[in-house]
């Protein structure tokens, strides 16, 4: 059987209209000999509907019955897509995340796949049903319902994908490809036809809204090439492969942004490393995701800094109140943005850093924090400079224009 994963997303799905069409172009492809497994996205703006009805009641609830409400979406989409595959006399079989077996660890809002009975997918598939998937949403030990963060639904599919062993993985979208950088922010970016596993690792996780981070994790982990792709267009989009694959690595592949950033500075911190270890782990242990960490030492003590986004922001405020002794002053800087270069081939050349900040230094950017690995630098800037840092950072890098 030709079995492949087609995840189609919040846009892709947005009206009844545009299910209707995702309906046909599944037909199509059962008609090229494909076998489809579909997973869906809620309509576009209903899991924000969703949070800010939660939001309304409580801000920092966190917990079963908030998973349970956001992933609601999800359901309504697997629904009318069934419905709409039954009206053109083909036999879908929906599925929640329960019905599947998509079993996942406890931490709400950001769980992750454990488990994925793939049999039970493959035996749908030889029944001739065409599996419809709930993405988003998965079942802990006591059969709550989680969810897997937002974005969430492209790393069912991708787990999917792995639970069957798939080779590929379809990801439709709105926009064609993956681009240099995001159309809005430098609309003379170009769009990538191959980028690796790592590279788009580091992108998602520095805020291309593109493709979920564990749905690239886990491609890379299980070899599954992924393919992204406009529900709109049928030209191809961009595939994301393993390094292997690619021939030439340019210096950056892109520029990556997060315009979601916030800094928490505490000053003066107590001295010793078993404050950090202690802090951290509280922040770990609500689920709070630290990015960058820096810590210097003032002339008034010792200084800590670290970003979280601002999903985090009230859960952060919640654990530094209860974990910090009243002596320690703590500023949140609001209104930040990373700014990243991300690219396989800095690797093995010097010199990215030096044009990054020479680019940052000419237009006059403050940085407030930097952090580095082997495949990107990353600057906390003002999200006021952000659209000229990205613009002139993919200038310097050839990321515009042309072909
Ligand atoms: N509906 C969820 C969200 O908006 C999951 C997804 O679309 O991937 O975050
Ligand atoms: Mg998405």
């Amino acid at each position: 059987m030709n079995l492949i994963v087609k995840k189609y997303g919040g846009t892709s799905v947005g009206t009844t209209e545009r299910i209707e069409n995702v309906a046909s172009r599944i037909i199509e492809d059962i008609k090229r000999g494909e076998v489809p497994i579909v997973v869906v996205s809620a309509m576009s703006g209903e899991t924000n509907r969703l949070v800010s009805l939660a939001e309304k009641i409580d801000p920092q609830y966190r917990g079963p019955a908030y998973d349970m409400l956001v992933a609601s979406g999800e359901q309504v989409s697997v629904a009318l897509l069934a419905i709409a595959l039954q009206k053109r006399g083909y036999k879908p079989q929906p599925l929640l995340a329960y019905q599947l077996g998509i079993h996942t660890d406890k931490i709400y809002s950001k769980a992750r796949i454990q488990k994925i009975d793939g049999q039970k997918l493959i035996q749908f598939c030889q029944k001739g049903l065409i599996p419809i998937v709930a993405g988003f949403q998965g079942i802990d030990d006591e059969d709550n319902i989680t969810t897997l963060g937002r974005g969430g639904s492209d790393t069912t599919a991708v787990a999917l994908a792995a639970a069957i062993q798939a080779e590929s993985c379809e990801i439709y979208t709105d926009v064609a490809a993956v681009c240099t950088a995001d159309p809005r922010l430098v609309p003379q970016a170009k769009e990538l036809y191959k980028v690796s596993f790592e590279e788009m690792m580091e992108m998602a996780g520095l805020g291309s809204k593109v493709l979920h981070i564990r749905c690239v994790e886990i491609a890379a982990k299980y070899g599954i090439r992924i393919h992204l792709r406009s529900t709109f267009e049928s030209r191809e989009g961009t595939w994301i492969v393993p390094e292997g694959e690619i021939m030439e690595n340019p210096l950056v592949t892109a520029v990556t942004h997060d315009a979601n950033t916030y800094v928490f500075t505490l000053h003066p911190t107590p001295e010793g490393t078993s404050f950090l270890a202690d802090l951290f782990k509280k922040l770990a242990a609500r689920g709070v995701i630290v990015d960058i960490i820096t810590q210097s030492q003032t002339e008034k003590g010792q200084r800590l800094a670290f970003s979280v986004t601002k999903e985090d922001v009230p859960l952060a405020k919640q654990v530094l109140k209860e974990t910090l002794p009243s002596t320690v002053n703590i500023e949140t800087m609001e209104g930040m943005a990373k700014v990243s270069v991300v690219g396989m081939g800095m690797r093995n050349h010097p010199g990215v850093a030096a044009t990054f900040f020479q680019i940052l230094a000419q237009e006059d950017i403050p940085v407030q924090l930097v952090t580095t690995s082997e495949i990107k630098i990353s600057a906390v800037i003002s999200s006021q400079h952000l659209e000229k840092a990205a613009q002139k950072l993919s200038a310097a890098f050839s990321l515009v224009g042309g072909v």
